[in-house]
């Protein structure tokens, strides 16, 4: 069916109060955003996969509590190792059955650390942060796409990126370049996948300053390690930063509604 069908019947559905079926992969789930999105798709129908190191208790009764599909694989998004494993999951538990309308990929999970000047940098905390955001999203992308290839459905990747991806930030290198990679790696992926008659949806959405751990981490640094640290302390003092939540439902209203949307790499609160 075409794209332009599908879309049409998606808002249609939404309009009618009815909704999809939905698979959801979410990482970095066990707290922050990733929390946040999890939760926020979470309902009677779809079947939400967690990923992150951690466990996530709170989502995990959440779901039990409300009847929820919910499931976590706690693996290290640095490790190769893990790829095998979360490929070995989708191919053989969860991407079984074509039991879904919409599959949907999130690809959340990220480090900002180190924050530091480049010359005063440990380089092993540099590749860290390079396996996590870049090649722990596009290794997931990688296991998504091959395990749902046969699957005529519609498929979305959300991969989070951020402001910093598109302007350079003293002391942030790691970070900036991370993201950046994720946006061109995004639109490189979303070419791909539009010669094929069920590619995947592919996004790399920036969605501004939120109040997270990440956020703790950036203000304890000192001026020398992060030269523009006052911007976000004031962020902080003018209670400028987004909830969570806040953030979460923006994201969904996007995947609800704007799944046609031509960009691929955008800013969150630009678009809705
Ligand atoms: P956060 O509170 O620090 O949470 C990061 C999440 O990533 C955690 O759930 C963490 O889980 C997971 N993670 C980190 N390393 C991992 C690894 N090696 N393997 C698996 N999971 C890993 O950060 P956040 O603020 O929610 O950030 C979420 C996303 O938004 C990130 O991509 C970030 O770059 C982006 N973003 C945030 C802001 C902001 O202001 N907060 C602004 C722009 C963009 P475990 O520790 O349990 O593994």
């Amino acid at each position: 069916m075409p794209i332009e069908y599908i879309n049409l019947f998606r808002e249609s559905l939404f309009s009618k109060g009815c909704y999809l079926k939905r698979f959801i992969v979410v990482t970095g789930a066990s707290r922050g955003l990733g929390e946040a999105l999890a939760k926020i798709f979470m309902n009677a129908d779809n079947f939400v996969l967690g990923i992150s190191r951690n466990s996530n208790a709170e989502l995990i009764d959440f779901a039990s509590t409300n009847g929820f599909k919910y499931e976590e694989l706690c693996l290290d998004l640095s490790q190769h190792a893990s790829f095998d494993s979360i490929s070995t999951e989708f191919k053989n538990k969860y991407f079984v059955n074509n039991d879904y309308d919409e599959y949907i990929l999130i690809n959340n999970a990220g480090v900002l650390e180190p924050i530091a000047l480049l010359s005063k940098m440990d380089l092993k905390d540099l590749i860290f942060n390079l396996e996590v955001n870049v090649v722990g999203a596009l290794g997931l992308i990688n296991c998504f796409i091959s395990s749902l290839e046969n699957f005529e459905v519609q498929k979305v990747v959300v991969n989070v990126s951020s402001g910093a991806g598109r302007n350079p930030y003293e002391g942030w290198s790691a970070y900036c370049a991370s993201k950046s990679a994720l946006d061109m790696f995004s639109k490189c992926i979303a070419l791909e996948e539009k010669r094929k008659p069920f590619g995947a949806n592919i996004y790399s959405i920036s969605p501004g300053v939120i109040e997270t751990t990440m956020q703790d981490t950036i203000r304890s640094k000192t001026i020398d390690e992060f030269p523009m640290i006052n911007k976000f302390l004031d962020l902080k003092e003018n209670n400028l930063l987004k909830s969570p939540q806040e953030v979460a439902e923006k994201f969904k209203a996007f995947i609800d509604l704007k799944v046609k949307s031509h960009e691929v790499v955008f800013n969150l609160y630009d678009l809705i």
